[in-house]
């Protein structure tokens, strides 16, 4: 394992430090406390800065106008821009859009690419992925009752989604519909662009996460396909790869969210520092005298610790080996790196006492922004069975 980093990627991540400290850090308040649309003036002036200062797309290759980085280096990039629920947003690599313009690159026809790509790149517009629905299993993907039927020259889309993230305001939704439901399982589905001001797209709500519905870029809609009709040209990759691209699209994805999760572990860690340092208990007395917060700190670094090697070792193993050779590890990841982040957010959380649960520090978001962790891109469970069916096998035994 060479976890050596170059000059090069030095420089950039103390450049991007620097940035999040004078630049990013300081807007986290105002777009709290007035949401992401009306915050949008200053967050597009803080976009319009990145780019200038080179911090632009770093997830995509050169080709394409990115920094083209490996997977691993955007990894690190990923922890540092992690730290502000506005980092990856700032450099255009927020999720949904990041999956969406990777498999866009990868599976777009030119006409897709020229349309519905560049305008993303550029970050002119926003895009979702709206694959789950509130009647069906999302751990179950192969069973969805939306379908696309094919008219002539166009797909007529009827079904019903949810968690559809920052549809609100967003140009178009990737849709996962059936479109061979007789096919085998997994070749039932297609994936569809669909630009979001098509007749019989209906925008329901934002559904309210632990009781904030937010807004813009900072949401998750439910919204429903009522004969809305695109040509056929919109599909996708092939009719039926919409399960295979799903596939490509998650596997980076989970290195994007587990390193932006290890920055929100170190931002909490540093927040859980600082308060115990400071706040006295008893005159002279801070909280870190206390054997017990001691125990918290020192559990919390050497998970963290551990998960930031588990993930880079991961993202390592994915630019030499590829995502199949690399589906244990990403399962690993995806449900300890989660847990590790769960559990330093509340333990900052803890020892700031009431102040913890307010919106006066990020601490109380990033417990309900990110308690979803545990659940999105596989539930925690999936995961665990995709380890345990790898470790098993050596041993004779075969689990479906
Ligand atoms: C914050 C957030 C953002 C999201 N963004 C998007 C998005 O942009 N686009 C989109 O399409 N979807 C999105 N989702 C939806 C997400 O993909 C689904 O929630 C996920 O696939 C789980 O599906 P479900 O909620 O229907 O839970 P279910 O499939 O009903 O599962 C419920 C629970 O059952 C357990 N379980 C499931 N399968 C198994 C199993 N095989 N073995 C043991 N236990 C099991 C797990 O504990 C799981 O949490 C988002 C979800 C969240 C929370």
């Amino acid at each position: 394992m060479d976890f050596d980093i170059s000059p090069k990627m030095t420089e950039l991540l103390g450049q991007l430090r620097e940035f999040l400290q004078s630049d990013i850090m300081p807007l986290e308040k105002t777009v709290a406390e007035q949401g992401f649309r009306a915050s949008q003036p200053q967050l597009q002036a803080l976009r319009a800065k990145a780019r200038e200062r080179g911090f632009w797309l770093p997830q995509i290759d050169s080709e394409h106008g990115g920094l083209g980085l490996s997977l691993m280096e955007h990894g690190m990039v990923s922890e540092v821009l992690g730290r502000s629920p506005l980092g990856h947003y700032t450099c255009n690599c927020q999720a949904p859009d990041a999956g969406n313009m990777e498999i866009l690159i990868q599976f777009g026809t030119p006409e897709q690419k020229q349309k519905f790509l560049n305008p993303l790149l550029r970050g002119e517009i926003r895009s979702c992925f709206s694959m789950t629905e509130p009647e069906r299993p999302g751990s179950n993907p192969t069973w969805l009752d939306t379908q696309a039927v094919r008219e002539g020259d166009q797909f007529v889309i009827n079904g019903h989604k949810w968690f559809t993230s920052s549809a609100d305001g967003a140009s178009f939704a990737i849709v996962m519909a059936v479109t061979n439901p007789d096919a085998p399982p997994y070749e039932r589905a297609s994936q569809i662009i669909v630009p979001l001001d098509t007749p019989g797209f209906r925008f329901v709500r934002n559904v309210p996460i632990m009781g904030h519905a937010g807004d813009d870029y900072d949401s998750h809609a439910e919204v429903r396909y009522e004969n809305c009709r695109v040509p056929v040209t919109n599909l996708l990759g092939g009719e039926g790869a919409g399960f295979l691209i799903a596939q490509e699209r998650l596997g980076p994805g989970r290195i994007h969210h587990c390193m932006r999760w290890i920055g929100i572990c170190e931002r909490s860690f540093d927040l859980m520092c600082q308060r115990a340092a400071t706040r006295e208990v008893a005159p002279g007395k801070p909280l870190g005298t206390k054997e017990i917060v001691q125990a918290w700190i020192a559990e919390s670094r050497a998970e963290i610790d551990a998960a930031r090697l588990a993930v880079l070792h991961a993202a390592w193993k994915i630019d030499r080996q590829g995502l199949y050779q690399s589906r244990s590890e990403i399962s690993c990841i995806k449900f300890f790196v989660a847990d590790v982040m769960l559990k330093v957010i509340d333990r900052a959380i803890q020892v700031h006492g009431a102040l913890g649960v307010t919106s006066d520090t990020p601490l109380a978001a990033f417990l309900r922004n990110e308690r979803g962790a545990r659940i999105y891109d596989g539930a925690d469970e999936v995961h665990k069975v995709v380890v345990a069916r790898q470790a098993l096998k050596p041993y004779g035994l075969k689990l479906k």
